[in-house]
Order: structure tokens, then C-alpha cells, then sequence
């Protein structure tokens, strides 16, 4: 028999579930990707994902046909709508069944029941299959079994549940010799962006390393810094984190590898391996969230009662989310970050949770304006984190910060920067300030500001909002929340 595996959000050829399932029950394995233009119409023509995505999949074609052993193997790519281009492709290529991998966004979720039924028409079946994560779905329950709600009784049952055979790898090259040559109508190479009407983005100046070798070599890196992770991961300024989100967005490395290295230095008594794989737990977490919780993912709050929050509206608030996304808020740590995220794609945590929290309850702007930003320029945007994250910080969410929790934005600048590294980084135009008026520039001496040649209000923005006024606007807008729960 013949199958077709159809890689979307795991673009590698290692320990990756669908293609093991598919070479193992079939004769000839065909591997395709589709740039599917449901999702590329709606992005910039200059994306650093797309690119990310297209550099990839150069590293699949060459390992699929490292790993077949003959140059006629390789990647089949498509350009049109996934639907339509899969049904037509598996119908040519004759295939009995169609192998992917479970993508549970819903928009991933409606395509592939539309992709099951035209696949049907042929007569052909769509098998899918857990990958991305190490705990899907309904795998990890409360006792009384119910989805978990809040994180730590949850990575409590997670811990309890996890078994080596759970982290171990799928090997792919067991069953590598079923991998099929292309047929010659559809043997290109990867085709370039400009081919597929994007343009080329920073992402090689950035030094993001793509594919399943820049996972490797960020993973390989980060190794050396584990042990340290829990003391490191909160300072921007820091090489604290592995960077490997875009990695396990995209499925250039695989979760169980990860899990598996931290898993062991958790057993070793790794203090940082334990806090990092917490971090990977709170990725599988955000998963189940969204598929147990499906209204967080239509943009409802995941606590009803937070919809009734009234945001600011109208141009004032178009005024205090354009300074928020072009990092004029007259809060350096705040503009620092934003500027890492409009120049880089990435974002550091603590920064997320700070400028997060700072367009919510120091500006009063609705958190899904942020959250659609943050979905525009994460090179790692992924729905579910990303949805809880702005929902952990609105306080909104399932485990959320309680409301009146209010982050300040001086102390987190002068607690996580405090020789204001990562700010001079950013924004050089006050790296002459003493480190000590760094944080509230506005709050600088006038000698200090002439030495360093800033002018507030000119140099650089003044404050947007005054912190201890927003945190009592925040605090009586939150009163309908208080009233309800
Ligand atoms: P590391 O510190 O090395 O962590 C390792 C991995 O653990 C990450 O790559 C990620 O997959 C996972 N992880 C870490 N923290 C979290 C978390 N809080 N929730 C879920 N998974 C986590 N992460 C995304 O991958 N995509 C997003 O769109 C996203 N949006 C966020 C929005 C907000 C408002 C907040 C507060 C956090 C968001 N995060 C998101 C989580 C976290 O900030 C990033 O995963 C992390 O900064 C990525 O950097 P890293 O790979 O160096 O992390």
C-alpha cells in the first residue's frame, strides 16, 4: 500500500509520529508541505515565519533524501489551498491513506475535516496522530475526570503519568527504506520565497537558525546552561533561555527529544532541568486548555465573567495602543521590549509578562488587541500559549494573575534590568542615563538629562500614563469582576 504524509506544524523527518505510522504500514511514503494561501494571504508579503518555514523545509528535502538513500526522494511541496491541494495530490499519487500529524487550533481542526471528507470522495482515509506535544487532549484528567483548570495539580498528574516509553522517539529510520521516489511532474526543489510572493526578512541577520539543525545547535547550546535556567530565565539582558520556541512551533524539534534531555537532569537533581521542563508542561498545559476549553480560542475570556469588562475605546485608546506597538510609552523596559519584538520576532518571557500586563492594566486596552499584535510578529506565535499568556496576565484566564496584581513597570525594570543592559540595547538613546535614572527617566535630574542629552518629551516620549493613577482606574474598572465571582 501507499500513503502520503502531510507535514504541517512538525517539519522535520526525526522521531516524528506521522511519517514513523506511515512508513511502517506502507510500501511507498510520499512527504508533502503546502503553503497553504488560507493562511499566507493574511500575512505581510515580508514574514520572518514564512521564511523560517521555507528554509526549513530545504533541511526536510535533503534529510528525506539523506535518509531514503536515493536522490529521488525528497519533499513534494504544493502552493494553493491545503484542501483542495491535498485531495488532488493524494487522488494522483494513488495513495490508500493520508498520515498528519493532530494540529488542535480550530481553524487547523475545521480544515481537516473538510481535508477528511474531500480525501473520502476518493476513498482514501486521513490518519492523525499526537506529536507536538507530550500530553494531549483528554490524556491528562483530574480524578474525578475533568480537564485541569490550574496548572500545578496538573503538572502534578503530568509528572505522575509520564513513562520513558512517552519520551521516547519514533524510529523513523527503521521503515526509512519505504520512502518513495517523486514522480518527475512533481520533483522541484523547494521553491524560493519570491516564487511564492513573499520577500526575504531579517531572519539570517538575526542569526535564527532554522530547520532541524538550528534546533539541534540551540538545544546542544542551551544543554550547558540548564543546570543554571532557574537562576538566569527572568533577566532579558541574560542568555537564560533555550530560544527554542520557534522550533517547537514549527516542529523542527521534536517535544519528547526535549523532554527526555530535561526529564533526566530532573532525575539527576537539576534544579534548573526542573523548572525548564515545567516550562514545557505549561506548553502542554495551554494545549489541553484549548481543546477542553474551546471558548478561549473564539475569543471569549476563559471566565465569563471577565467579558464584561469595560476596556477604553475610540481614538484615545488607538492613541495608547499605536505608542504600546511602536514603543513610545515613555516606559524604557516596556519600549525595549516591544522594540526586541518589532525588530526580532522574539520576545523574552519576563518582557512578555511586563508589556503584556502594561497594555492591559496600566493603558486599559482590551487584552486581545495585544494578543492579535503579539499573533502578528511572534516568530513563535502559537495560539494556545499565546492566548494564555495575554489571559494569565488580563487575568482573565484559567490560573491567571489575580486582577489586583499589578504589575509595576519601574520596579520590574529595576528588579530584571538592573544595570539596564537590555534597555541601552534597545534604546540607545538613553544608554548615557546613570543606571540608576534608567527605569523613570522622567524622574532623571536635569543634569543628568543634559549630560546624557535627553529632553523628555522630545528625545524620548514621555510617560504615557502615570502608573499609580492607571493602577486605581484598573482597579475600579475590575469592580464588575469582584461583583460577580
Ligand atoms: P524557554 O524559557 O527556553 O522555555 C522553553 C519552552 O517552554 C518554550 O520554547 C515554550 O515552548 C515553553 N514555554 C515557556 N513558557 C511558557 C508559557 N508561559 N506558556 C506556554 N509555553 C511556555 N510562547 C509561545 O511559544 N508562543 C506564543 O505565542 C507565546 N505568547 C505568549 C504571550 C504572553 C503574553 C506571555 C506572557 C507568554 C507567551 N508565551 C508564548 C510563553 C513564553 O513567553 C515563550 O514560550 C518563551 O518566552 C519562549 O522563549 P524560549 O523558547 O527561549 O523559552
Amino acid at each position: 500500500s501507499s500513503g502520503l504524509v502531510w507535514l504541517r506544524r512538525d517539519l522535520r523527518v526525526t522521531d516524528h509520529a506521522a511519517l514513523y505510522h506511515a512508513l511502517k504500514h506502507c510500501q511507498k511514503v510520499h512527504v508533502v508541505f503546502v503553503f497553504d494561501t488560507a493562511i499566507l494571504d493574511k500575512l505581510p508579503r515580508a514574514d520572518r515565519r514564512v521564511e523560517f518555514i521555507r528554509d526549513s523545509l530545504v533541511q526536510v528535502d535533503e534529510r528525506l533524501r539523506a535518509l531514503a538513500g536515493h536522490p529521488q526522494a525528497g519533499l513534494i511541496v504544493r502552493h494553493g489551498v491545503a484542501q483542495d491541494k491535498i485531495a488532488k495530490l493524494a487522488h494522483h499519487l494513488q495513495v490508500q491513506a493520508v498520515f498528519a500529524n493532530h494540529d488542535d487550533e480550530p481553524q487547523a481542526l475545521a480544515r481537516d475535516i473538510q481535508v477528511r471528507g474531500h480525501l473520502a470522495d476518493h476513498g482514501i482515509v486521513l490518519h492523525t496522530f499526537k506529536d507536538h506535544v507530550i500530553f494531549e487532549r483528554n490524556e491528562v484528567l483530574t480524578q474525578v475526570g475533568k480537564p485541569f483548570a490550574v496548572f500545578t495539580p496538573y503538572k502534578n498528574a503530568w509528572l505522575k503519568k509520564i513513562t520513558p516509553f512517552d519520551l521516547k522517539a519514533y524510529p523513523v529510520e527503521k521503515y526509512a527504506q519505504h520512502l518513495a521516489p517523486r514522480p518527475d511532474d512533481l520533483a522541484q526543489p523547494v521553491p524560493a520565497l519570491q516564487d511564492i510572493d513573499f520577500e526575504n526578512t531579517n531572519l539570517h541577520a538575526l542569526k535564527i537558525p532554522p530547520g532541524e539543525s538550528g534546533g539541534q545547535t540551540l538545544l546542544q547550546d542551551f544543554l550547558t546552561r540548564i543546570d543554571h535556567y532557574e537562576d538566569t530565565r527572568n533577566f532579558p539582558a541574560v542568555k537564560g533561555p533555550s530560544y527554542l520556541s520557534v522550533h517547537l512551533r514549527f516542529g523542527t524539534v521534536s517535544i519528547r527529544q526535549l523532554a527526555r534531555e530535561a526529564h533526566a537532569r530532573l532525575l539527576a537533581g537539576s534544579p534548573g532541568a526542573a523548572v525548564w521542563l515545567s516550562e514545557l508542561i505549561w506548553r502542554d498545559f495551554y494545549v489541553q486548555v484549548l481543546h477542553n476549553f474551546s471558548h478561549v480560542g473564539r475569543g471569549q475570556s476563559f471566565k465569563p465573567e471577565y467579558d464584561s469588562i469595560k476596556w477604553e475605546h475610540g481614538t484615545h485608546a488607538h492613541k495608547l495602543f499605536d505608542a504600546w506597538c511602536q514603543a513610545r510609552t515613555g516606559y524604557p523596559l516596556v519600549d525595549a521590549a516591544m522594540r526586541q519584538l518589532n525588530q526580532t520576532g522574539y520576545m523574552h518571557n519576563r518582557l512578555r509578562m511586563v508589556v503584556a500586563s502594561f497594555l492591559v492594566k496600566d493603558l486599559g486596552i482590551d487584552w486581545r488587541w495585544g494578543e492579535r499584535y503579539f499573533a502578528e510578529h511572534l516568530n513563535d506565535f502559537d495560539l494556545s500559549a499565546n492566548n494564555g499568556g495575554w489571559q494569565w496576565a488580563s487575568s482573565s484566564g484559567c490560573d491567571a494573575q489575580p486582577y489586583f496584581r499589578i504589575f509595576n513597570p519601574i520596579s520590574q525594570s529595576e528588579k530584571f534590568d538592573p544595570e539596564g543592559k537590555f534597555i541601552r540595547r534597545y534604546v540607545p538613546e538613553l544608554a548615557a542615563l546613570p543606571t540608576a535614572a534608567l527605569h523613570a527617566p522622567w524622574l532623571a535630574k536635569p543634569m543628568e538629562l543634559q549630560t546624557a542629552e535627553v529632553v523628555i518629551g522630545k528625545t524620548y516620549p514621555a510617560p504615557i500614563v502615570e502608573h499609580a493613577d492607571a493602577r486605581e482606574k484598573t482597579l475600579a474598572r475590575y469592580v464588575v469582576v469582584k461583583k460577580k465571582a
